[in-house]
């Protein structure tokens, strides 16, 4: 990254007009796009941190090279009155020591892997059991604390980031060199898009995510209890006492995690009241089964929030989406702006395959082979009413 800051400065007067074609996008017309880098810091080992900001139909959005992560994005509301509408810190040091995964890129393996363990190809790989006794997101230094390779791209879609990574064969204990390609691209929808790309020279389990935490009403702005969630699910993978799924594909009917018509995140939340004995503070942390197929594009979910009118649409081709109530925020953390993070002041709606695929027989598989190519595209589509 060092080396290819200047050229990056550059960069920074890359101002395109944007998309004129589509006549009911009047008021995009108007907003330049842009990709922005300046910055944003040095790891403790003294490596630079970039990150990029950009612009497009009203909407503006900040990545870092650290972690491919997001750290604001900007969205109107009803009134045009925009608001950041994730958490995140304004500097890395937070992201290294205390980030719970904040707008990160989560892999090699997104979620949790029962006892860190799995066995491919009649070998079994053991991994970090980072969330006692199981793996999760990747394990210890997973690829939320990795550096990525950035290159802004100006996409006919829009302006766009894509990050690259080659996790090498063993990392965290996975097999093969892994080379991942995450891109951020702001389109002229407004819609924030991430597209992944990946491919391996052994076979390994592979499940990437993205984690931001978001809050409609701006960040640090109040719980998420208010939102209106729907998701596009009728059933949902139940887990045991350590978040490690049954098996069992169980109907979301009659249950409080039923939100198939939009409902108050926090009307049932209640009945999820937690286990002192489990250190589990209660909420909603699941993975719903969507009711699309895999590899089609379709809207798992649409969450709003009534105060400020915004709306966030996410579409994705996986077959799962975990829903995070932000349950283990307490107050310890102070982010961006020196807004204290409480208890559900945001959510996650991690597009992925399910927990402890490799583990399960009858889930969709996460394994990735050579010469086959790993792909997913969430996009996540903003307006307000
Ligand atoms: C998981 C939670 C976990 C959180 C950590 C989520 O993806 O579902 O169980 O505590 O990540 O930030």
């Amino acid at each position: 990254m060092r080396s290819s800051l200047p050229i990056l400065l550059a960069l920074a007067l890359l101002v395109l007009t944007a998309c004129g074609s589509n006549p009911s996008n009047r008021n995009k017309e108007a907003s330049p796009m842009s990709i922005t880098p300046r910055p944003f810091g040095k790891t403790a080992d003294g490596q630079d941190v970039t990150e990029f900001t950009l612009k497009n139909a009203g909407i503006t959005a900040k990545v870092i090279n650290y972690g491919a992560l997001l750290t604001e994005l900007h969205v109107p509301d009803k009134s045009g009155k925009t608001a950041d509408v994730v958490l995140g810190f304004d500097n890395v040091k937070q992201y290294e020591t205390e980030s719970p995964y904040f707008g990160c890129t989560t892999g090699r393996v997104a979620n949790r892997i029962a006892k860190g363990k799995f066995t491919l190809d009649g070998k079994e790989y053991t991994l970090a059991t980072n969330n006692a006794p199981n793996h999760l997101h990747g394990g210890a230094v997973g690829f939320n604390k990795k550096l990525w390779k950035a290159t802004p791209v100006a996409g006919k879609d829009g302006p766009a980031v894509k990050f690259a990574y080659r996790s090498p064969d063993g990392e965290e204990g996975y097999p093969g060199n892994l080379d991942v390609e995450v891109t951020y691209t702001l389109t002229n929808d407004a819609e924030l898009r991430i597209d992944y790309k990946a491919t391996t020279d052994k076979a390994t389990p592979i499940n990437l995510t993205h984690h931001t935490y978001f809050n409609l009403a701006g960040q640090g702005n109040g719980t998420i209890l208010n939102h209106e969630l729907q998701v596009n699910a009728d059933n949902y993978t139940p887990v045991d006492a350590t978040m490690i799924p049954t098996g069992a594909i169980a109907k979301v009917e009659a249950t409080p995690f039923d939100f198939r018509k939009p409902a108050k995140v926090g009307g049932r939340i209640a009945q999820l009241p937690g286990d002192a004995a489990t250190k589990d503070p209660g909420g909603y942390d699941l993975n719903y089964v969507l009711n699309s197929q895999i590899g089609k594009l379709a809207q798992a979910a649409v969450l709003r929030d009534p105060s400020s009118g915004r709306v966030m649409e996410i579409w994705t081709d996986e077959p799962g989406i975990q829903f995070y109530t932000g349950n283990f925020l307490d107050g310890t953390l102070t982010g961006k702006g020196g807004k204290v993070y409480q208890k559900n002041f945001g959510l996650c709606l991690e597009t992925q395959h399910y927990p402890d695929a490799i583990n399960q027989p009858k889930f969709p598989s996460t394994v990735l082979k050579p010469g086959e190519t790993y792909t997913q595209t969430c996009t996540h589509k903003f307006y307000a009413k």
